[in-house]
This record gives structure tokens, C-alpha cells and sequence, in this order.
């Protein structure tokens, strides 16, 4: 632009000079006046105007002061700056246009791919080819508890897992996709699927993605089915031997002996009725989390479904001499199904029975306001055993036990409180336990109190 208005200048300089000479010559020529003096007279004029010319540039000179200043600062030039411009205004306003839409797709773009990013469960981590940290997702800032500000970062210093940075190197160094699981035992034990690999743009390699999937809970729950169908079998493989054996015994010679064969046909009726409790649990247990339980939901006096169930247990607490004693509060009408209610009931008493083996129990039901609700409790308190705290956590697991052989003895299979916890969910409310050991437990059923209809 400079070149232009110089060349411009010169050009109406020597224009001026020509045109001067001309004049002084007719001057002198016509007019008789000396040539120096003609000479001079032109020159003034020339100068005259030339600086008419350097006056009307100002404006010009002006308005790309305005242009540069707007540009600079990111601002659109104004409409009347750039009507001002004539032609150089119309291509700047086309070339502003084309831009403010290409920048507005990128922003489109990039607010989406943030979106992904940030709501996706894997941890995303992205370096350039030297190993500096381009983005991190939450998902990987939560996984691996990294700093916020990662920027002008290297990998290295995030303080990776080591088996995730052997990952990451390994797919710089060979330019390769790499897979692998990593165990991380601090805070707690995790487990994860992670790859590595290049990221290419056009064709060339401009740094590395790292992807990790935590998959602890789904560990989990494989070790639990796995365990489920281990117990099941163990919990079947006990009195199918016996079984077995009584018969065998039975078939060599005992069916002879009229005092054997009553015992072991006792025996074997026992343990068949043992094998149809499992059956039943378990059933009850896979309608359950099936979710295709039949739910009879009626207002219920909870009172009354308490000392239905204390009633068909006092023969049991008698026969160990254990005292069973019942207080409810009047008006207890709970909507429920009232069958769930006694089953829960009765898992909890024939605990309660089982593991107790002097003093009393007390079941209570009452109404109770908590920060989370109104509620009507029934606590089944026992003078039993107790449970170690360290087995408090998981005795609602299925075949929990913390006593495997005295359970077993006693006719259980640790799935009791595993279907009271299960039922008591299913009508809205909840169990819970306190207990010390060597002085006893106390199993609370909260239902949540409601309007009658
Ligand atoms: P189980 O058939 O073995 O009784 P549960 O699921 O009902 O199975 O209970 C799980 C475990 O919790 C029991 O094996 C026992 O160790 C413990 N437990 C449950 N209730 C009591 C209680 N009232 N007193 C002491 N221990 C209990």
C-alpha cells in the first residue's frame, strides 16, 4: 500500500515538474518574462499542488489507521469504515464473513467433541509426539486424581499408573496400538482396561490417545455370579453325598435292620427337606432380583402382622428357654404386602432364635420420624452371640455366614437376610443392624409410613 502512494507521488511530482517547465516556457515565451522567473512561478505552483494532492491523502491515510486498529484488536471493521474503502472494503466485508462462519463450525465442533469427552466413563488422555499433555477428560482426572491445570504438562509428570506411561511409551516408541489390563491397588483395588494409540492426522503421527475403562464393578459382579454358582453347587454337593451314602447303606444291608432303616430314612427325609428350603430360597431369591415377585399391596396393621409371626415362634424360643416378648404401637397401618412383611419378619426371628442361646427376645414396633422420613420400625432385638463388626458390611451378602459351620449346623444357608434385605427394598424401606458381640444384635425393618387411601 506504501509503494502504491509513493509511486503515486512521484508520479504526480514529475507530472508537475513537466507541466511546470511547459508553463514557464510559454510564460517566458508569450509573456516576456525571464525564464528563472517563469521558472519560479511554476514552481510555486507545483508545490501548491502537490501539497493539494499529500492533503487529499490524509483521509486515505486515516481510514487504514482504523482498518488496522479494528483488526488488531479482533473487531469487525465498522460498515461505514469499510463503505469508506470502496473495493478493498467490499473483499475485507466477503473475506470477514466466510471467516466468522468457518470459525463458528469450529466452535460448533469443538464444544460437541468437549460434550463426548466430558460425559464419556472412560478416561480420555491425548499427548503431541514430544509428550506434552493436550487434554485430559474428567473421567481420566477423577480415575487417576490429576491435577487441574495440566497444561504445558508433560505425561510423565501426571503420575500415571505405571502400567498406563509403559503403554503410552510403548505406542510412542513403536508407533503401534497397544492393550493392556492394570491393577492399581491405592486408594483401593481397581482394574483396568486401557489402549494406547497414535494419533494421526494427514497422514502423520502428531502424538498419542490414551483410553482407560475402569472395569472394577464388573469384576465384581462376575465374582459373585461366579461365587453364586460355586455356592450353590457346594451348598447342593453336602447333602446329595449324604443322601447318596444313607442309600447305599441302606441297599447293602441296612433296609434289614428295622431300627437303621428308620434312622437313615429319617435321615434321608431331612436332608430332603433341607434340599427343597435351598430350592425355595433361591427361587425366592431369583424371583426377586428377576423383579417378578407378584406384590399384594394392602393397608396393613402392622401390629397385628408383628404378633401373628411372634406367635408362630414362641414354641421355637420356648424349647431353648428363651423369653419372646412383643410390644407394638397402636395404630401402626402401613401400605404394604403383608406377606413380604411376615417373611421378612420371620427370617429376622428364626435368626434371632438361632443365634441366641440365653436371655430374651424383644421384637418393638413403633413410629419413628427420621431426617428422611416417617417410618414405622420394627426392631427384633436378641441376647444372642452378636456379630463382629468386621462382618457387619456383608452379612446381607448371599451365602454370607460368619460362622460357616455353626450356620450350616443350625439349618442355614446365609440367604435369610439377603431376601429380607431384598423384600424390604422392594417395599420401599430398608434393614438395618447394630450388634455387639458376646451381648447381642438388634435387626431394625423400616417401612415408610404412608396416607391411607
Ligand atoms: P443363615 O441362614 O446362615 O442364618 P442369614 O442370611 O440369615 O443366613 O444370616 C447371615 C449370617 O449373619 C448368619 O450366618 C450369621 O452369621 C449372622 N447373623 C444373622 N442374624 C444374626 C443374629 N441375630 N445374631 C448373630 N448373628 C446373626
Amino acid at each position: 500500500m506504501r509503494d502504491k502512494v509513493a509511486r503515486a507521488l512521484l508520479s504526480r511530482l514529475i507530472l508537475s515538474l513537466a507541466a511546470g517547465e511547459i508553463l514557464a516556457l510559454a510564460l517566458s515565451q508569450y509573456l516576456q518574462i525571464p525564464h528563472a522567473k517563469a521558472m519560479v512561478a511554476t514552481a510555486i505552483l507545483a508545490i501548491v499542488a502537490l501539497a493539494s494532492f499529500v492533503l487529499s491523502l490524509r483521509p486515505l491515510t486515516e481510514l487504514f489507521l482504523n482498518l488496522s486498529t479494528a483488526l488488531k484488536a479482533g473487531n469487525k471493521p465498522s460498515d461505514l469504515l469499510l463503505k469508506e474503502l470502496g473495493e478493498l472494503g467490499n473483499a475485507l466485508a466477503v473475506a470477514w464473513e466466510r471467516w466468522e462462519k468457518t470459525f463458528a463450525e469450529l466452535k460448533e465442533e469443538r464444544v460437541l467433541l468437549t460434550a463426548i469427552l466430558e460425559r464419556m466413563a472412560e478416561g480420555v488422555i491425548a499427548a503431541d509426539e514430544h509428550g506434552n499433555v493436550l487434554l485430559i477428560n474428567s473421567a481420566a482426572a477423577q480415575m487417576f486424581r490429576l491435577p487441574l491445570d495440566w497444561s504445558n504438562r508433560r505425561v510423565t509428570e501426571l503420575a500415571l499408573p505405571f502400567g498406563l506411561l509403559e503403554l503410552v511409551q510403548r505406542t510412542m516408541k513403536l508407533g503401534t496400538p497397544q492393550f493392556g489390563e492394570v491393577q492399581l491397588l491405592h486408594p483401593e483395588e481397581r482394574f483396568l482396561d486401557a489402549y494406547a494409540t497414535p494419533l494421526i492426522a494427514d497422514g502423520k503421527r502428531i502424538g498419542v490417545l490414551l483410553v482407560a475403562r475402569d472395569l472394577t464393578e464388573l469384576k465384581r459382579l462376575e465374582r459373585i455370579r461366579r461365587d453364586f454358582v460355586a455356592n450353590v453347587s457346594h451348598e447342593l454337593r453336602t447333602p446329595i453325598a449324604t443322601l447318596r451314602s444313607l442309600t447305599e447303606a441302606l441297599l447293602i444291608g441296612g433296609k434289614d435292620d428295622p431300627e437303621v432303616r428308620d434312622k437313615f430314612l429319617q435321615a434321608i427325609a431331612d436332608e430332603a427337606e433341607r434340599m427343597s428350603k435351598l430350592l425355595e430360597n433361591l427361587l425366592e431369591l431369583a424371583r426377586l432380583e428377576a423383579g417378578r415377585r407378584e406384590w399384594r399391596w394392602q393397608n396393613v396393621s402392622a401390629s397385628d402382622c408383628v404378633a401373628q409371626v411372634v406367635e408362630r415362634f414362641k414354641p421355637f424360643a420356648e424349647r431353648k428357654g428363651l423369653k419372646l416378648t412383643v410390644r407394638t404401637e397402636p395404630d401402626l397401618t402401613v401400605r404394604t404386602d403383608p406377606e413380604a412383611l411376615a417373611q421378612i419378619l420371620s427370617n429376622l426371628l428364626d435368626n434371632a432364635v438361632k443365634y441366641t442361646e440365653r436371655g430374651e427376645i424383644a421384637v418393638v414396633a413403633e413410629r419413628l420420624e427420621t431426617a428422611d422420613g416417617v417410618w414405622v420400625a420394627v426392631h427384633v432385638r436378641d441376647t444372642g452371640i452378636g456379630i463382629p463388626p468386621e462382618h457387619l458390611p456383608r452379612i446381607f451378602e448371599r451365602f454370607y455366614r460368619v460362622d460357616k459351620a455353626r450356620s450350616r449346623q443350625q439349618g442355614g444357608f446365609g440367604l435369610g437376610l439377603s431376601i429380607a434385605k431384598h423384600l424390604a427394598e422392594s417395599l420401599g424401606g430398608k434393614i438395618t443392624v447394630q450388634s455387639e458381640v458376646g451381648k447381642g444384635s438388634i435387626f431394625t425393618v423400616w417401612l415408610p409410613l404412608s396416607k391411607l387411601e
